[in-house]
């Protein structure tokens, strides 16, 4: 046996596979990531111990208890933490905290949990990112799989974490969400169906103020995929199209866009939205598709070309794309008073999400906006605004 607790023979890393044979495994960040991480990690045989630089959440604590999984919070103790043989960063800490660079000096693999997940699961991966539209896609491919009678779980930045839930729970499917940050810490992992929707410049902040930074990250779901796999992505969008035709990616390529074109697999024609995936098309009127604004419409054909690569029926991923609620906070209607429609967007957290809100809105319209700046060109919306 090697260290790790593998049979001798095998060529896999003891640093990169998954049997854990006793291996030290920190987690970095106690939130609902790390929490799964750590659980996760537990059962499957690592030493686990989590830190968290602030406090940590009551939940998270009892899950920690219940699982007997050593913690601190409030701080990071550098002894415990570089004498692990791997970590698992949650996606909210940057790359620059200076206890990752210690970790990265003293080349310790620091992967996200989504990487460490994917390992302990055979289950289908439908894989969402994009700048904007992730979190409604994401919910929405999960209402059609499931209102299909899919055994699919709901992972990434939505609900209880990927690690948790295969720690947990046995899925056949499961639809993420993925951010770039997840990305980052994405190595081994592959996505079956990988949907890119968008890239507009966001978190810039995090990537060294270079976009193509940024982009470089979000293509990382396109890593490890094959012939078998596929890859379904916004070709209207300049950066995402350009970058395709750059890697060439290996999977089965499923382009939506607004007009049909060569080798477009959905579009929007005469009001209607249509998909291509196989000879008899889907056709749905725009106007019986619940989600409003037209990116959203963008949004249900991704959803819709996932839900027919699982050969889910026509008429179930009508009857889903027709009833889905949507999900708070995206353009959410919240109240309407003495004639006044309140919208709540607060979900719009950077200026490509703010155009399309604004270019929705069919009244005139009083925008409130604040928040932190995260190195974002405003002129965009400067046509919509005035
Ligand atoms: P994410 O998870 O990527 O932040 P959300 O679904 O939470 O995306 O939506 C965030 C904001 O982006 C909302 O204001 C929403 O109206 C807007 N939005 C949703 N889909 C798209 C899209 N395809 N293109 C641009 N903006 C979008």
């Amino acid at each position: 046996m090697n260290m790790c607790g593998k049979k001798e023979g095998c060529e896999t890393s003891p640093k990169t596979c998954g049997n854990a044979g006793g291996r030290r495994l920190v987690v970095l960040g106690g939130g609902e990531s790390g929490a799964g991480a750590a659980v996760l990690a537990k059962k499957q045989g690592f030493d686990v111990f989590v830190s968290d630089f602030s406090e940590i959440k009551p939940k998270y604590k009892a899950l920690f208890n219940k699982y007997d999984i050593v913690f601190e919070e409030n701080q990071h103790t550098e002894n415990l933490i570089l004498s692990a043989d791997e970590a698992v960063k949650s996606p909210g800490i940057p790359d620059q905290a200076p206890i990752i660079k210690k970790l990265k000096e003293k080349q310790i693999p620091v992967i996200s949990e989504i990487e460490l997940a994917g390992r302990y699961t055979k289950a289908k991966m439908i894989c969402i990112t994009g700048s904007n539209g992730k979190t409604t896609t994401t919910a929405l491919t999960y209402h059609i799989l499931k209102e299909a009678g899919l055994n699919v779980g709901l992972a990434g930045n939505i609900g209880d974490s990927l690690a948790l839930q295969v720690a947990e729970k046995e899925y056949d499917y499961y639809v993420i969400e993925l951010s770039s940050f997840q990305l980052d810490g994405m190595y081994q992992f592959k996505a079956d169906i990988a949907v890119l929707l968008n890239i507009t410049p966001d978190h810039l902040d995090r990537y060294n103020y270079e976009i193509q930074n940024y982009v470089d990250s979000k293509l990382r779901i396109l890593q490890n995929q094959t012939e078998k796999d596929a890859f379904i992505y916004w070709n209207d969008d300049p950066v995402v199209s350009r970058e395709i035709l750059k890697r060439k990616p290996a999977a089965v390529l499923y382009p939506f866009a607004e007009k049909k074109t060569a080798g477009v697999k959905a579009y929007i024609e005469d009001k209607k939205i249509n998909i291509e995936t196989s000879n008899d098309k889907f056709i749905m009127e725009e106007e019986l598709v619940a989600l409003t604004g037209t990116h959203n419409l963008y949004n249900s054909l991704a959803a819709g070309i996932a839900a027919r690569l699982l050969d889910i029926k026509d008429e179930n991923i009508r009857r889903s794309l027709s009833n889905f609620k949507g999900v708070e906070h995206r353009l959410e209607k919240v109240a309407r008073v003495k004639g006044v429609e309140y919208i709540n967007d607060s979900k719009a957290t950077n200026v490509n999400a703010c155009w399309y809100a604004l270019q929705s809105m069919k009244t005139p319209t009083v925008l409130m906006l604040g928040g932190t700046d995260k190195g974002n060109d405003y002129s965009e919306i400067e046509s919509l605004v005035i």
